[in-house]
Formats: C-alpha cells, sequence, structure tokens
C-alpha cells in the first residue's frame, strides 16, 4: 500500500546536528521525503501530537521536551511507510532498540532528562490515521 506518514525530528536530535544524517538513512531506505521543515513546537501543538499520551506519567515532561527547542518536522511517502519508518526508527527505548535503527545507532550515555523523559532522537507516526492527523498539525 502506498502510503504516507509523519516524523519529528525532536530537539535532542536537532541540538546533536542529526537532521541531515537521519534523513538521508530515510531516502537511502527507499522512502520519499515529500515535506520537510524546521520549527519550534508550541505547546498548543505538542498537546495535539501527544494528545493520547495526556494520562501517562511522562506527559508533562514529554511536551516539555518537544517544545524546549528546534525540531525538524518530515512528511514521508512510499510502500507501507509507516511500518517501514518504524522499523527503521527502532524501539522507542533506545537501549532496546537494534544496532543499523536511528534509535539505537544515535542512542545517548544518559538517555533521561532532568525530569525523567526519554530522550529518542525522532518521533513517527504509528498507523496511517495519526500520520494523517499529525502532519495536518505541522503542514
Ligand atoms: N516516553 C517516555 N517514557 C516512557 C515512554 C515514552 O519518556 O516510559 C516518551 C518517549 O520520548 C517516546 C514518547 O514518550 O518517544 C511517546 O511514547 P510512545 O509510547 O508513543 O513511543 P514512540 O511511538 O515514540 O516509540
Ligand atoms: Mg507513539
Amino acid at each position: 500500500m502506498l502510503e504516507r506518514t509523519f516524523c519529528m525530528i525532536k530537539p535532542d536530535g536537532v541540538a546533536r546536528g542529526l537532521v541531515d544524517g537521519i534523513k538521508q538513512r530515510i531516502e537511502k531506505s527507499g522512502l520519499k521525503i515529500v515535506k520537510s521543515r524546521d520549527l519550534t513546537v508550541s505547546e498548543e501543538q505538542a498537546r495535539k501530537l501527544y494528545a493520547v499520551h495526556k494520562e501517562k506519567p511522562f506527559y508533562s515532561g514529554l511536551v516539555k521536551l518537544i517544545t524546549s527547542g528546534p525540531s525538524h518536522a518530515i512528511e514521508i511517502e512510499g510502500e507501507n511507510a509507516v511500518s517501514r519508518l518504524r522499523k527503521l526508527m527502532g524501539a522507542t527505548d533506545p537501549r532496546q532498540a537494534d544496532p543499523g535503527t536511528i534509535r539505537g545507532d544515535y542512542k545517548e550515555d544518559n538517555i533521561y532528562t532532568a525530569d525523567g523523559t526519554m530522550k529518542n532522537v525522532i518521533h513517527g507516526s504509528d498507523c496511517t490515521e495519526n500520520a494523517k492527523h499529525e502532519a495536518a498539525i505541522f503542514f
């Protein structure tokens, strides 16, 4: 299925200069970048992006992290783009992400922010419906 998905290089990834390297990995995997832009995520955008997590203990720290500095939003197209991007990203916890994945290869020594939020460089949509919803927040 030809799909679109959405991802965002989070402030920790942008601050570490990983934007170009990550975009190259995405394109090298055969996925096409159809839109991309630099932005700093607002509180309102963060609350929309992470609405599914609003009851979770890590929610406020997550909103704080994603709004903490410049991010880079990307819309991607390709066959089975959602699952291919998730595979390329690797597991949520970078310590469990396989070598060769973005989160695995760019893992920091200390993966936590001061308030216990996990830094893992990149966000990626988990289904086409959410991809559409998330892309509309930022493009
Ligand atoms: N997160 C966290 N602690 C947790 C789980 C998640 O700080 O125990 C953060 C992490 O930055 C993650 C984001 O919340 O990327 C969204 O969590 P989700 O379960 O949706 O993981 P993802 O889809 O990003 O792999
Ligand atoms: Mg998620």
